[in-house]
């Protein structure tokens, strides 16, 4: 028996339609939209709201969430990304495979409040302090994958390489809980994760970045990769200092590397990908990037110059990353205000169907093709993975449907974010989740012990 939702609008794709039914079926896939009276009438009615696709993000480190707001202070004469990056470690060591459930949890549950139905984890905390393998390989991973599976959430577990400290680096004793000496040793552990695999699972693999991975390493990855037809993703280019390290150790710049290698296709996807040239970003628009506006304001990183890269051909999408916040709509406006505070132009990175259509796709369909999942649109075959936006929230009161989609991609506020549903199945219920005070219960114990 197939399920119906009747609400006031649905964005079908190039719209907000009414009077239309959205069915789907037991596997959780949509199967029509209807306007047949008979349907209409047995759709679940949803007032005053309306339908759009769940917002996908591609780019999380769930554990990061325990150093929310807790790196805003000054530790240096200058600080940046690089002593940011020192607090991140320290917290990082001091995670427990329990802790680790917890901090998932309560980040996935707020991306589930915000809309999103989709995460791509890239994870890459594997072992026990010190480095030492703990007696199941994958026994964080499995942590990551259960708090999604709690939550509802679907996602793409990216299992991450991770090496070394860098070129002409000491080992940093801060990564020891990052590092899988071998590549067979990688793409052993990420085999053995394929079983334990739930319904809205996936994997894909992740080197770190260029600085983490040495050269041979990563055409090995990346030929598992292509074998497997795994989707890849790496940070590139979020510091100048990783582009000096590379030009010092290849004589390239990250991108002008990982395009000698043929590494940049359709299943890549380039996190972050800020300190690039023209050049890069031509290379680019045959992958996708994943920018994480949010994140990288916070760090310091710099502005994804995404007018070249969609200009290129690249698909954008969009990530948490750090999940100081999590808003993949904020992450969407920012990407294009970034750039007007840079110009001092306005709608720059408008094409044909508008400003507002093409942060939206990068916000849906562009994350669901990086992580190659069949998800971030409404169309009959695709799975159930959608949200309702309450039409009276102050945030978008006033907009009419030919508005409505601007009104959200610059405004909507997560207040509005009413009901949201993976492969069917309503996972928040009215802005909240079943499990929400328990999880924050249980992450707030998390926070005293670790802080
Ligand atoms: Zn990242």
């Amino acid at each position: 028996m197939d399920h119906g939702w009747l609400p006031d609008l649905i964005y079908t794709g190039n719209a907000f339609e009414s009077g239309i039914a959205m069915f789907s079926g037991e596997n959780g896939t949509i199967t029509r939209f209807s306007r047949d009276p008979s349907d209409l009438h047995r759709a679940t009615r949803l007032p005053n709201q309306a339908i759009l696709p769940g917002l996908v993000n591609v780019h999380s480190h769930a554990f990061q969430r325990v150093i929310r707001g807790r790196t805003e202070r000054r530790t240096h004469d200058r600080d940046t990304f690089w002593t940011w990056r020192a607090s991140m470690y320290h917290a990082a060591n001091r995670v427990s495979p329990k802790a680790m459930y917890h901090v998932a949890r309560m980040a996935f549950c707020e991306m589930a409040l915000s809309g999103i139905t989709t995460v791509g984890e890239f994870h890459y905390v594997h072992h026990d302090s010190g480095g030492v393998p703990y007696s199941d390989r994958n026994l964080l991973a499995r942590q990551i994958l259960h708090a999604a599976d709690e939550i509802g959430l679907r996602i793409a577990l990216l299992r991450t390489a991770y090496v070394r400290a860098g070129w002409q680096k000491p080992a940093d004793p801060g990564q020891a809980r990052f590092i899988t000496p071998r590549s067979e040793d990688f793409i052993s552990d990420t085999e053995a994760i394929r079983p334990c695999l739930g319904p809205r699972a996936s994997l894909g693999v992740a080197p770190h970045s260029v600085r983490a991975v040495p050269l041979d390493y990563l055409r090995e990855v990346a030929a598992y990769a292509r074998a497997h037809a795994f989707p890849m993703h790496m940070h590139v280019a979020e510091q100048p200092a990783e582009v000096e390290a590379c030009i010092g150790e290849y004589g390239l710049r990250p991108v002008e590397l990982l395009h000698r290698e043929n590494i940049l296709d359709r299943r890549f996807t380039a996190i972050h990908a800020i300190h690039i040239t023209p050049q890069e970003a031509e290379y680019l628009g045959r992958s996708y990037v994943c920018a994480c506006p949010t994140s990288e304001r916070n760090l310091g990183d710099g502005a994804v110059p995404a007018d070249l890269l969609y200009n290129a051909g690249a698909g954008i999408c969009f990530g948490s990353d750090s999940n100081v916040q999590i808003d993949i709509l904020e992450d969407a406006r920012l990407l294009e205000y970034d750039l007007r505070m840079n110009k001092l132009e306005r709608v720059i990175l408008s094409d044909g169907d508008g400003l507002a259509r093409r942060l939206f796709d990068s916000a849906t369909v562009s994350g669901a093709t990086s992580l190659a999942l069949n998800t971030g649109a409404l169309e009959p075959g695709r799975q159930a993975d959608f949200l309702t936006v309450d039409l009276n929230d102050p945030s978008l009161a006033g907009a009419d449907p030919g508005s409505l989609l601007d009104h959200i991609v610059v405004s909507l506020e997560r207040t509005a974010i009413r009901n949201v549903w993976v492969d069917g199945v309503q996972i928040v219920h009215d802005g909240r989740h079943r499990l929400q005070d328990e999880i924050v219960e249980q992450f707030t114990a998390v926070q005293r012990r670790l802080w």
